[in-house]
């Protein structure tokens, strides 16, 4: 390989080998190998929630398993800023990536604890479902596009009351341009709206949901966050029949009144289902998670960490400020409105959050902001009350 493609750069308190033309290109290339430097959040949050999940469980062996681990940006900041995590699986069909994530460990001095291979991800996560390799405590998977055609695979791969972190960055698909393609990967049907994140977000843990009782599993999703380019889902694995029994309380629908742009969740769909306020036919969005997204006490021992170790953390004030909003969010409402939205209803501007936030919970109803979106709220008042109130 030609080493003289690659440039040193420090992430973290890692040193990462990432190919020249991924720092100076606006959209970084695939060839030689593909490294994202925009991503920094991305890794940072991750680096957060495995440091929070790694020292709050009892497990003799903690291991990490990134099976389209590239260049080994996010696996060897594990392996730098995670001692507590034993040994670390970095995985790449990409020889050059892998041999550049390779080279990168023993300049961070951690090669010992890594394992490096360039196998198909299927087999990778397959050697790691059972046998002399063993299981992973957690399991990143970070592909291009569509996570669907993965997620048995990495189900398979986790120990029982592991973690796995599923990303997808087919948010077109995800976010309604192209409905029937989520149907068919996601089995749910995504909904171009205003709140159409918090849909496809939705929309992923229930494909992983509806997997893992297939196995007898149960997931429970700790953290999430997403930007325009990917989301990406925290979940813990757990092995439970009775669990996994009573999915469908955890599964439901979304309807959505294009006329009046009332909004609402749903177990059962009915055909002719009706707006309850203007008459119109609803339309659908679904299956989808429709229970919590975070587990607000792992959020507050992400802060405690973030706390104790801000300064290598990373972009600790914006992370700060994400959590916090997370822990407010009421995130058993699998939607939200937009101020926008609402003042273009109203032909007014737009009123701050905090203004509206405080006129909803005077009126004895619940709100909150939203973590998806910097413009976004959650309440249960229907849209005609909204509009009363905030005119
Ligand atoms: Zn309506």
């Amino acid at each position: 390989m030609n080493f003289e493609e690659l440039v040193e750069i420090t992430e973290g308190r890692t040193k990462l080998l990432v190919p020249s033309l991924s720092l100076s290109n606006t959209v970084p290339p695939k060839v030689p190998a593909f490294f994202n430097p925009v991503a920094r959040l991305n890794r940072d949050i991750s680096i957060l929630v495995y440091k929070t999940f790694i020292t709050n469980i009892k497990s003799d062996r903690r291991t990490f398993g990134d099976p389209f681990g590239g260049v080994g940006a996010r696996s060897l900041r594990v392996a730098v800023e995670i001692p507590e995590i034993e040994h670390i699986f970095v995985n790449d069909r990409n020889i050059f990536a892998i041999n550049a994530a390779r080279k990168a460990a023993t300049i961070n001095l951690v090669s010992e604890k890594c394992g490096f291979t360039s196998e198909d991800v299927v087999s990778f996560l397959a050697n790691h479902s059972s046998g002399k390799n063993g299981k992973f405590t957690v399991v990143d998977l970070d592909p291009f596009g569509s996570p669907a055609g993965y997620v048995d695979c990495v189900l398979r791969a986790v120990v029982k009351g592991g973690l796995v972190s599923i990303t997808a960055t087919d948010t077109a698909v995800l976010c309604g341009v192209h409905p029937n393609v989520c149907m068919r990967k996601y089995y749910g049907r995504s909904l171009h709206s205003t709140y159409s994140r918090e849909t496809a977000l939705r929309i992923l843990i229930s494909l992983i949901s509806l997997t893992a009782a297939r196995l007898d599993l149960v997931v429970h999703p700790i953290f999430v966050h997403l930007n325009h380019h990917y989301i990406r889902v925290y979940l813990t694995v757990a092995v439970s029949r009775s669990g996994a029994n009573s999915i469908n309380r955890k599964i439901g629908y979304l309807r959505d009144c294009t006329r009046c742009g009332d909004r609402n969740a749903t177990y059962e769909i009915g055909r002719n289902d009706r707006c309850e306020l203007c008459g119109n036919s609803y339309r659908f969005g679904g299956k989808l998670w429709s229970a919590d997204l975070f587990d607000k006490d792992f959020v507050r021992k992400m802060i405690c960490v973030l706390d104790s170790e801000g300064d290598t953390v990373g972009r600790v004030r914006q992370l700060r400020r994400t959590l916090s909003t997370c822990l407010d969010e009421l995130d058993d409402i699998p939607f939200y409105f937009q101020s926008d939205e609402i003042a273009s209803k109203l032909s007014t501007n737009p009123r701050s959050l905090q203004d509206i936030i405080e006129r909803l919970h005077s009126s004895g109803y619940r709100a909150s902001r939203s973590s998806l979106d910097s413009n976004g709220f959650k309440t249960n008042a229907p849209i005609n009350q909204i509009l009363d109130l905030l005119a």
